[in-house]
């Protein structure tokens, strides 16, 4: 019988980065998958993190707009 294990399964995975698109193993070789460094972890994160500060601050924007119109 034919046996595939989950670990070799895994160590053949291939991904891309999610931040600069580059093939990612998922191996020990790539400790910070699915991305292909920290530096692109870092930068994944950072984008998010401004993204949602963003947002945060329109909504308050546009309550504190709403407030002097009344
Ligand atoms: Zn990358």
């Amino acid at each position: 019988m034919h046996n595939t294990s989950s670990d070799s399964d895994l160590t053949s995975l291939k991904l891309a980065c999610p931040s600069c698109k580059k093939t990612v193993l998922w191996n020990d070789d790539f400790p910070h998958r699915p991305f292909c460094s920290d530096r692109c972890r870092l930068i994944d994160l950072g984008e998010w993190a401004s993204e949602n500060h963003r947002i945060a601050g329109d909504n308050l924007d546009i309550n504190s707009e709403d407030e002097q119109h009344q």
